[in-house]
């Protein structure tokens, strides 16, 4: 299937206009620029794009660029094409290197300084913010939440977020706070992972938070979602320092 990039507006994300930002979407009729993120004999992505900023960051979105994404809490520095390290997120205080997560329903927070100075990305799950993944980025980027801008991109809302009482005793054990982000209708019990994560980011003093109001499983013409068919396929989100 086709895969266009698109990029986050900034009436969507205000943040600093050197900051590029940009996720995958399905393609459609009423988008432009079409791509590919398979290989082409010389190993550089195939493109229609040349002209614009979007072209500099696809040379480097071979697969080398990606981290290898496991649930965890880890985060890397600068992620490169030489290593494909175990990580759920990635910044970059370096222009033109570009930190990028795959998801299909896990929440991408995507993440910036306010001088554009520091770009980078998480791969949430449920997991990971449950397992500290923001504590961990408050300590490797070694800056004030406060100094951050955020977005949170497209994950599953809540109606969508159905979870067994397996997923509730789990959190339960882990936090008894999190419980407060489980909500019950019709004897079924769903979560809300964007409160949780804005939660979470809110306990760090972040203040400017932004979010993505859309939805990976109710857009199915836009977006994969695993919990929708088991899919193998991933929307890439895309940031940096231009
Ligand atoms: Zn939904």
């Amino acid at each position: 299937m086709n895969t266009i990039l698109e990029e986050i507006g900034y009436e969507d994300w205000n943040r600093p206009s050197n900051i590029k930002a940009f996720i995958s979407k399905k393609r459609s009729h009423l988008q432009q620029i079409e791509l590919d993120f398979s290989r082409g004999p010389e190993g550089l992505p195939n493109c229609s794009v040349s002209t614009n900023e979007l072209y500099k960051v696809l040379p480097l979105m071979d697969d080398s660029a990606f981290i290898r994404q496991v649930h965890g809490i880890d985060i890397i520095q600068s992620p490169s094409k030489d290593f494909f390290p175990e990580a759920d997120g990635a910044f970059s205080l370096q222009k033109d290197n570009p930190c990028v997560v795959l998801t299909a329903d896990c929440l991408p927070l995507m993440f910036c300084d306010q001088n554009g100075k520091l770009a980078g990305i998480l791969h949430c799950g449920w997991r990971g913010l449950v397992n500290g993944i923001i504590n961990s980025l408050h300590k490797h980027v070694e800056i004030s939440f406060k100094n951050l801008s955020f977005w949170l991109g497209p994950t599953l809302c809540i109606n969508c977020f159905e979870v067994k009482k397996d997923f509730i005793d789990h959190l339960n054990l882990i936090n008894e706070d999190y419980l407060n982000f489980v909500h019950a209708s019709n004897d079924k019990y769903f979560f809300d992972i964007r409160s949780l994560c804005v939660e979470l980011l809110g306990m760090q003093k972040a203040s400017k938070v932004a979010v993505s109001k859309e939805c990976t499983f109710c857009l199915e013409d836009k977006y994969h979602s695993y919990r929708r068919n088991k899919t193998r396929a991933r929307h890439a989100s895309i940031i940096w320092i231009s």
